[in-house]
């Protein structure tokens, strides 16, 4: 096992992979930036190292400093954690050329699925059904024009490079193709260097139902289950339940089998995320996601497992050491994105913390890297905290984090707790019936 591993990370999942790694004996230095100084993964690590000013692309977007980071301090490897470089395959490969192991999957699989066209080729040859659209790549919009007519509107426009629900674009009608097209296309530019679009037939009252799969390097893979990921705003997660109040585990066991199977063909390696749209109870692959995701304490608290672990075990070359058939559910998890924002306008709410009481209990646990008098920097993501429960059924779950949600205290910025308290508190959403449409009706986003 190695003896020390850098997180090239922050905020709270810096310290998820920090107490990981303590646990399992392991040393971990952190890197910051100059804003990030007084942060929590900063004062837990063994070790830290100043990675460049606030700005994520001087710091911890900054691959040189990280490597040299990861030198000085003597790391064998580096965990990515989410977000800023943790999908970038040029990265692993860089690590990896630099003699450090990168604990993740090979740069190929990266940058296989963070092309979604090349994605949805990769899952089609394995027999993964798709969402019907175009056949790749859109080379001109008579082609837009042509694939809307024969799949019918109304159509997603999608960024191949996409991500964060940036350069997507839907057309209702042939009326709003053309501007559909161009928008998406100049969004996709601006946000990732790449005008390359798909589509996608936009469906009407889907479930974001994705499924955690891990692999270690011996060609075995398991799954543990999906996540359900329907409460969205602007095509972005709030809310997310372990497993979904819509499927059957009969269901579960049929997609599992078949995703693991392909992905053992494919020589995957680590934790990966299938995402599929799930509706009349047909699934529908949209993308793969190559890392650890926000949302993967809610299928640890159902399974009993540490995905950390096991990510940090399989990238140091150990077998899984379990099959699929050891893995069992029980009870229902739910976890709840707790960001810096205002409840009713979402607008940004950094600054001081002057109060933080986190909640407790049975069946609670908060991962965040708030403390009081922690100031929230406006350089980076919102999220401050998740919220995560577990009971023994879906009911006992939404008691539990309503009374979790009441004891929790963040003062001194505005915070999304008061709408996590109204969701948990409405009766559609009690009865598990919902798309991923329904938050934005919710919020008053749309009618
Ligand atoms: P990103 O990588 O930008 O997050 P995804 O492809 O994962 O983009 O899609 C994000 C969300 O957008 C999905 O969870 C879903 O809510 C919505 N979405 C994506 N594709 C479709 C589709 N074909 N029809 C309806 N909604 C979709």
């Amino acid at each position: 096992m190695f003896k020390k591993v850098l997180i090239a990370n922050r905020g709270e999942i810096a310290l998820r992979v920090h107490r990981a790694c303590q646990e399992m004996g392991i040393r971990t230095v952190a890197v910051h930036s100059t804003a990030d100084a007084t942060a929590m993964h900063v004062r837990l690590a063994d070790e830290s190292v100043c990675i460049g000013p606030p700005a994520a692309r001087d710091s911890y977007l900054n691959v040189a400093a990280i490597l040299s980071a990861a030198s000085i301090t003597g790391a064998e490897a580096i965990h990515p954690g989410y977000g800023f470089l943790s999908e970038n395959a040029s990265f692993a490969e860089m690590v990896e050329a630099h003699g450090f192991t990168f604990i993740g999957p090979t740069a190929e699989h990266i940058r296989m699925m963070g092309d979604k066209i090349a994605a949805k080729q990769a899952m089609a040859s394995l027999n993964v059904p798709l969402v019907p659209g175009s056949d790749g790549e859109l080379s001109s919009f008579e082609e837009a024009r042509e694939v809307a007519e024969r799949i019918k509107y109304p159509v997603l426009i999608k960024a191949a490079a996409g991500g964060g629900g940036r350069g997507m674009k839907v057309a209702h009608s042939a009326d709003e193709l053309e501007e559909a097209w161009r928008v998406a296309r100049t969004e996709a530019k601006a946000a990732f260097g790449n005008d390359a679009v798909y589509m996608e037939k936009y469906l009407d009252r889907p479930r974001h139902i994705e499924l955690q799969v891990l692999a270690d390097t011996h060609g075995n893979v398991v799954h543990f289950g999906e996540r359900d990921c329907s409460l969205q705003r602007r095509h972005q997660k709030l809310v997310e339940e372990a497993g979904s109040p819509a499927l059957t585990a009969a269901e579960r066991d049929a997609l599992g089998a078949q995703v693991t199977q392909g992905l053992s063909k494919l020589g995957y390696r680590n934790a990966g995320t299938l995402e599929f749209l799930w509706q009349d109870g047909q699934f529908a692959f949209i993308e793969m996601n190559t890392r650890l995701q926000v949302e993967h304490p809610v299928t640890e608290m159902v399974c009993g497992i540490d995905l950390v672990k096991e990510q940090l075990r399989v990238a140091a070359g150990e077998t899984l050491g379990y099959a699929q058939s050891d893995i069992t559910f029980g009870g229902h998890a739910i976890e709840c994105r707790i960001t810096a924002e205002d409840p009713v306008t979402f607008a940004p709410s950094p600054g001081r913390v002057t109060t933080y009481h986190a909640p407790g209990g049975l069946g609670v646990r908060v991962d965040s890297a708030l403390y009081s008098g922690y100031a929230v920097p406006p350089h980076y993501d919102s999220l401050v905290a998740k919220l995560v429960v577990h009971g023994k059924t879906r009911a006992e779950a939404i008691a539990r984090m309503r009374r979790a949600l009441e004891e929790m205290v963040v003062d001194g910025i505005r915070t999304t707790l008061p709408l996590h308290q109204r969701i948990m508190a409405d009766p559609q959403f009690q009865s598990g019936d919902y798309t991923i449409h329904w938050l934005e009706r919710f919020v008053g986003l749309r009618d």
